[in-house]
């Protein structure tokens, strides 16, 4: 099953394809896990594929090219452009012009990917417009970004804007759910994965495992003894970097389970237990700022956590 939402974006750059009318330059824009990245790499096969199928044919030779799992495709048509440590700078946007100012290679469409767009530094803007007002011919940019507010009011006029909601939680469940996740599972990787049906299952194949095992302790926290809570964080031990990955998915999935529960105390109309979890929320979210601010030692983050959520 595929998704509807992100379906519905295939079908007009589809449209805009076999009509002959793509844009010279696009703003993809939605918040992280939306699918935006997802469809952008997806156009650019649509637009390099030879042949004039739908969707990208798979066989001709640029979607052999392109057939790599590799996060930066390797493509004589395809430039792709990110930040360069914070920000996306002048420098790169001038050597992008200087390959754009060569034939294409193939012959054919050529494509530019700007990932994160957002970083753009002013003067790397400012560079950029010209291109972005006349693209060469058969070239298409397309600006990926989170928040098409933080793109420059010039930058934003010159785009066609696609935007991208993030996935209705329950719709996303259904998806999940018709995957073959369990009910538990595909609740997590909704809540926890992303806004996008792929985020949520990339999320899944990654965490899902330690995170049921997590959301299973979680559940039963205050029936277990001091010395199993103390065991469980245990498993925490050992240099910062190292568990911080693992500390982080546990928060995540303590937020995901006290969200949960807040909700199900609203719904009964319980007014202590829904302050009580959302007081355990707030803990949560300042413990993960602690933990990414300094070597917060996350065995002990995570007794006190798991120790003040069986005193509740
Ligand atoms: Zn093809």
């Amino acid at each position: 099953m595929t998704s509807d939402r992100l379906e519905g974006v295939r079908r007009e750059l589809r449209r805009a394809r076999s009509s002959g009318r793509i844009h010279g330059a696009y703003a993809f824009c939605g918040e992280l896990g939306t699918g935006k990245r997802e469809i952008a790499l997806w156009f650019a096969r649509l637009l390099l594929c030879r042949s004039t199928q739908e969707d990208p044919c798979g066989s001709c030779r640029s979607c052999r090219i392109l057939a790599t799992e590799a996060a930066d495709p390797v493509h004589p048509d395809l430039q792709i452009v990110r930040p360069d440590g914070a920000f996306i700078r002048v420098e790169q946007i001038r050597m992008l012009q200087r390959g754009l100012s060569l034939v294409s290679n193939e012959r054919g469409h050529r494509v530019v990917l700007i990932f994160e767009a957002d970083r753009l530094r002013v003067e790397a803007a400012n560079a950029l417009l010209k291109t972005l007002e006349e693209p060469p011919d058969a070239t298409t940019l397309v600006l990926v970004a989170e928040r098409s507010n933080a793109l420059l009011s010039t930058v934003r006029s010159r785009t066609t804007l696609v935007r991208f909601a993030p996935e209705a939680a329950a719709r996303l469940i259904e998806l999940l759910l018709a995957d073959g996740l369990s009910e538990e599972a595909a609740w997590l990787a909704a809540e926890i994965g992303g806004g996008s049906h792929g985020a949520a299952r990339e999320w899944a194949d990654l965490n899902l495992e330690p995170a049921l095992e997590m959301c299973e302790f979680l559940a039963r926290v205050q029936e277990a003894s001091v010395s199993e809570i103390l065991d469980f964080a245990e498993s925490f031990r050992g240099p910062t970097e190292k568990s911080r990955p693992r500390t982080e998915l546990l928060l995540s999935v303590f937020d995901a389970v006290a969200r949960r529960a807040a909700e199900a105390a609203a719904d009964k109309r319980n007014h202590p237990g829904l302050v009580g979890w959302l007081d355990r929320i707030e803990a949560a979210a300042s413990s993960r700022r602690e933990l990414q601010r300094r070597n917060l030692n996350p065995q002990i983050l995570v007794e006190n956590l798991l120790l003040d959520l069986k005193e509740a």
